[in-house]
């Protein structure tokens, strides 16, 4: 870790709950976009556990840029927490830290939810898929009360943070036969594999 004083730090604090399950589909189309965030210097990881490194294999995910470790404080054993740093030497440091969980299938979907976080920063296009996730918001109650819990933290529906929020809860908690093919492309380009979620397949 660098001494440099910080210029920006983004932390996200996720709960993932179990799998919503929904029959409708929510069509809507827009084109992703091809920009790409300007390039920051990347510092290293600083540890990487190696369950978590077998498990972004497993989701065919690339987290060469990421801290990983499973939650050790009672409160990360609550909530899993996806950390963005930025510091004035115009380097970036990311941090996911997954909640602990008897289910492999829980610990699966937790680490893909901050992974989503993670794709969301450094993959602008992503963030195309706002109209869509929000179709689904607007539409199904379970999905707006699943949100409560960010509400209630003050985010704002119509906030970035929101979509984001939206975005990784839907890829990993959402029977995939709701999802609209568009957003699965969406799901699918943030984790290949989101196939190893199975209790969504
Ligand atoms: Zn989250």
């Amino acid at each position: 870790m660098k001494s440099q004083k910080l210029t920006k730090v983004i932390v996200f604090l996720c709960i993932t709950f179990g799998v919503v399950f929904w029959s409708a589909v929510a069509a809507y189309v827009v084109a992703p976009k091809g920009d790409q965030i300007p390039a920051l210097t990347v510092q290293a990881p600083t540890e990487q556990d190696p369950d978590l490194l077998a498990k972004a294999a497993d989701l065919g995910i690339d987290v060469s840029n990421i801290t990983l470790r499973y939650g050790e404080t009672s409160a990360e054993k609550r909530m899993a927490e996806y950390t963005y740093t930025e510091y004035d030497d115009e380097s970036v440091s990311y941090k996911i830290v997954v909640r602990p969980n008897p289910s492999t299938n829980e610990v699966y979907a937790s680490f893909a939810h901050e992974y989503y976080h993670y794709y969301w920063d450094t993959h602008k296009e992503v963030r195309s898929v706002a109209p869509l996730v929000r179709v689904l918001y607007t539409s199904y109650p379970a999905l707006y009360d699943r949100m409560a819990t960010y509400r209630n933290q003050g985010m704002v529906d119509a906030s970035e943070d929101f979509a984001n929020e939206l975005y990784a809860i839907i890829c990993t908690e959402v029977n995939s036969s709701a999802i609209s093919a568009d957003l699965q492309t969406y799901c699918s380009n943030g984790v290949p594999n989101r196939s190893m979620i199975t209790s969504i397949y």
